[in-house]
């Protein structure tokens, strides 16, 4: 156990993995002279042994009692005395934020004794009994479980016959009669009385708390952000402080910058006469903090004053954009909180690159500071500025970016209809943590109460989804299972678009369009530039991909999967026709209407592309995704071919594979037809000889797919060759290119000295190569993998993240045999996992050349390859542990 206040701690921010956040930051706040009321905290891995044992170590009461002490000395009040009584706040706080997911507990110690200290102390009864109605309905819910409905549908009773709005405007005797009404709703639902000693709430409190650790909110919430279950959360019992005792006092949250924008302006939302759960809940709507600043009482604009440099003095300190809790009683300010603030994408890069101009942080660091996947929502859609959109309310812009979707009013089919492949958004009230799972579920979130601190601004900010709050206009009733909004009804189902970035609800579908990222996003990324080794490559198909690609920044295609090229339009006839050909004739009439087409997007991207290196794949189609499968299609197939359909029937029937995916594709196509290596070598050679032809450079990479032995692609290689050679002296000009293959299956990955000996380049197909290592069915895993993530067994989706410990150990092996048979080969990666992170990084240190990705990722992984580069060079962050 670890006590702060009055200047001093046991503790620091160093150690958040005991103290938790809250803890950490409250003991670093008291080391560096702020205004903290005194406490202590109990270990969070008191709560692991609590929660694996089911009771605490026989010391730990004596260790309470103690801190109790040094708490009543600290405060000059005592814990269960009525006259002066000490009263505390129980409050959960693990080593990264989970925020509203936990339980917290207030004004506790008061009973019908201490409550007279109380108002002895504060001359002001109402105040005391609405902080004793609080602390029971509190107790009520978290300790005792009974949820808030119960004691909300009693205050509203009172609040209704008494025609008042605010439960502080109640009368002390009908407070009064609240406080015995819930109490008689403790006993009657759970046959056991309220406990009126202190020391017996506080243990019920303090293990309510630890307990929390386990909810399913809890527990959603922690798989969604990849956090361990096994760190538990610490509590911290504080000294309370009052924001709810008069209009010279309050509470609130505020950020040193905008989190959503990232501009450098203290913000953030507060209450008077107010305690922090009716801002967090969203039950009541605060204002925006400036306002302090001209307020009626003339305390607050010293408050304010305070706040702002206080707030300045943490940023300076953490180095980093802080979110703060604040109450201020009768005119003093107290912080209970800081932690560094969450943020959207778009704000992690602003507050980045300005930090490091103002001096605050290194360059170094700022590329460090952003987590690469973040820069996802510098890419999320807006609504078209130009489109005419019929507005039906306006609200907060909590989280940016824009979605569109079906209307839910309730958590649990929003996350029924996402497991059907459709877009929701959840409209509610208000959010609370019970909410989290249909949040995941939905496109985007829309309240109608609450602030940018509320439940769901946080929780949607953290996550990088469209969310509005606090839309005043709308009245939302889930019963009804419909919303209205100045004057127009809506209904589930019906489809609105959230508008995050403006806070706009909007009618229907909105056009969406992407952003233009700034001039931040464009001097962070330079910097990156600078410190990667990594090059970072996009994967792109047609022409169209490879300009987009190219306004990324990638530094080539890295991956043009050709037989993607025959998705679109009436293409994919020609392509069925040379699959279920019967013979090389038949074939070759197909092929030859093929080759143009290749041929004219391989020239458009060897075009956009102005001489970067192009790595093109030959044909690999698994040939389910390319058979006509309905019986129309085969009879429209058929007609082209001048063919009985009943014929076609059969010949597709006989090409359907039990496992396609080990089947007839990759370069087992170009070994058993050599035509369509030839072909596709053609259409690339001719492609290139006409954009040299232009007195352009062009660089050719020919990568054979789906190799596990050597002669394999020594086959294909000589083939490739051959066509080289003919179409450079039929043109009498050559055009320089590497044939290379693909490591997508173990052996080629076991065998790669081999295979070196003879490929010119290495490009790791991930996909395949986790798919065989696993022995998981890419088309078949998604039925049981999410269970394999939810139950533990792996800690990610391998074909999201690469498996470093099996498939890593395979790349790590065929690059080293590969090197060691060709010193200078060149080695990249074109799966899945060339855009993700963490596999950015391990393809870092493997010693790859580089990477390549889907063109939108194509950002993140040059921040990712910057920051391992970063990391191998040793620059550590000099921010100081931040809470
Ligand atoms: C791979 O297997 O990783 C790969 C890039 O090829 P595809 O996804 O087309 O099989
Ligand atoms: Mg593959």
């Amino acid at each position: 156990m670890y006590a702060f206040g009055n200047g001093r701690a046991d503790g620091s921010a160093a150690m958040r993995d005991i103290l938790g956040g809250k803890g950490a930051g409250l003991a670093e706040m008291a080391n560096l002279g702020l205004p903290v009321p005194p406490g202590f905290t109990l270990s969070a891995r008191l709560c692991i042994t609590y929660l694996e044992q089911g009771t605490f170590p026989d010391e730990l009461r004596e260790e309470v009692d103690r801190h109790l002490k040094q708490l009543e000395r600290a405060t000059k009040k005592k814990f269960g005395d009525a006259r002066n009584p000490l009263l505390v706040s129980v409050r959960s706080g693990a080593a990264v934020s989970m925020p509203g997911m936990m339980e917290t507990i207030l004004n506790l110690g008061l009973n019908d004794d201490t409550v007279d200290g109380l108002i002895a102390g504060s001359e002001n009864p109402r105040f005391a009994y609405d902080s004793y109605r609080r602390f029971v309905q509190m107790y009520g819910d978290v300790v005792f479980d009974l949820g808030k409905e119960p004691f909300e549908e009693v205050l509203a009773e009172a609040k209704r016959r008494r025609k008042v709005k605010r439960d502080i405007d109640l009368p002390v005797d009908d407070l009064k009669a609240v406080v015995d009404e819930f109490k008689a709703i403790i006993q009657s639902r759970t046959d056991l009385p309220f406990p009126d000693d202190p020391q017996r709430q506080l243990w019920g409190a303090i293990e309510a708390v630890f307990q929390s650790w386990r909810t399913r909110r809890a527990l959603d919430y922690r798989r969604v952000h990849g956090i361990p279950d096994d760190m538990g959360t610490a509590v911290n019992v504080v000294a309370m402080v009052y924001g709810n005792m008069g209009d010279d006092c309050g509470t609130g949250v505020a950020f040193t910058r905008d989190c959503s924008s990232g501009e450098r302006v203290l913000n953030g939302d507060v209450l008077t006469n107010a305690q922090g759960e009716d801002v967090v809940s969203g039950a009541r709507t605060p204002v925006p903090i400036a306002r302090l600043k001209r307020g009626k009482v003339a305390k607050l604009g010293k408050i304010y004053r305070d706040l702002e440099r206080l707030a300045q003095k943490l940023e300076r300190h953490f180095k980093d954009v802080q979110d703060i809790e604040f109450t201020f009683e009768r005119g003093k300010l107290y912080m209970l909180q800081t932690r560094r603030a969450q943020r959207t994408g778009i704000a992690a890069v602003r507050v980045a690159v300005e930090m490091a101009a103002e001096g605050l942080i290194s360059q170094d660091e700022a590329v460090q500071r952003v987590p690469p996947q973040d820069l996802d929502q510098l890419f999320h859609p807006m609504v078209d500025p130009r489109a005419s959109v019929t507005v039906l309310a306006k609200g907060l812009p909590a989280s940016p970016g824009a979605a569109t979707g079906e209307v839910v009013f309730d958590a649990d089919e929003a996350e029924a209809l996402k497991k059907k492949g459709r877009d929701v958004i959840l409209v509610r009230p208000e959010t609370s943590p019970e909410d989290f799972h249909g949040i995941v579920a939905a496109r985007a979130v829309l309240t109608a109460r609450g602030g940018m601190t509320s439940h769901a601004a946080v929780v949607a900010r953290g996550m990088g989804k469209t969310c509005v709050v606090g839309a005043k206009d709308l009245d939302v009733d889930p019963a009804a299972g419909r919303f209205r909004a100045n004057g127009r009804a809506v209904k589930r189902g019906q489809v609105i678009t959230v508008d995050g970035t403006t806070g706009r609800v909007i009618l229907g579908a909105a056009k969406l369009v992407l952003p233009k990222v700034g001039a931040h996003f464009a001097k962070l990324m330079g910097w990156a530039d600078e410190r990667r080794r990594l090059r970072v490559r996009a994967n792109a198909d047609t022409p169209a991909d490879a300009r987009r690609a190219r306004e990324f920044g990638a530094e080539g295609v890295g991956l043009c999967r050709t037989e993607h090229m025959f998705f679109e339009g009436d293409r994919i006839t020609a392509m069925r026709e040379m699959i279920v050909a019967a013979d090389e004739a038949g074939r070759r009439r197909a092929l030859a209407k093929l080759l143009p087409m290749q041929r004219d997007d391989f020239e458009g991207i060897f075009e956009a592309m102005a001489g970067l290196p192009v790595t093109i794949r030959l044909l690999d189609p698994p040939l389910h995704e390319f058979l006509p499968h309905t019986r129309e299609e085969i009879a429209a197939l058929a007609k082209g071919l001048k063919i009985p359909a009943a014929q076609l029937e059969r010949t597709v029937d006989g090409l359907r594979e039990a496992n396609p995916m080990l089947g007839h594709r990759g370069c087992r196509l170009g070994v058993t037809y050599p035509e369509i290596t030839e072909m596709q070598a053609r259409a690339i050679f001719e492609a290139a000889g006409r954009v040299a032809g232009r007195g352009k450079k062009v660089t050719v990479e020919v990568m054979v797919p789906l190799v596990a032995h050597v002669e394999e692609f020594r086959r294909q290689a000589e083939i490739i060759r051959r066509v080289a050679q003919e179409v450079f002296h039929g043109e009498g000009r050559a055009v320089p290119y590497l044939v290379g293959t693909m490591i997508e299956v173990p052996r080629a990955a076991l065998t790669a000295d081999d295979i070196a000996k003879e490929a010119e380049f290495f490009s790791f197909g991930t996909n395949d190569l986790t798919q065989m290592t696993f022995g998981l069915s890419r088309d078949d895993a998604g039925r049981f993998l999410p269970l394999y993530v939810e139950r533990g067994i792996l800690a990610e989706d391998p074909f999201q993240v690469l498996d470093q410990a099996g498939v890593g150990k395979l790349i790590e092996l065929a690059v080293r045999l590969g090197r060691g048979a060709r010193h200078d080969l060149k080695i990249g990666i074109c799966g899945e996992h060339g855009g993700e992170p963490s596999s950015v990084k391990f393809c870092h240190h493997v010693g790859m050349n580089y990477v390549s990705c889907s063109p939108f990722r194509v950002a993140i992984a040059r921040l990712a390859a910057a920051q391992a580069a970063l990391e191998e060079a040793g620059v550590v962050s000099r921010t100081r542990a931040t809470v």
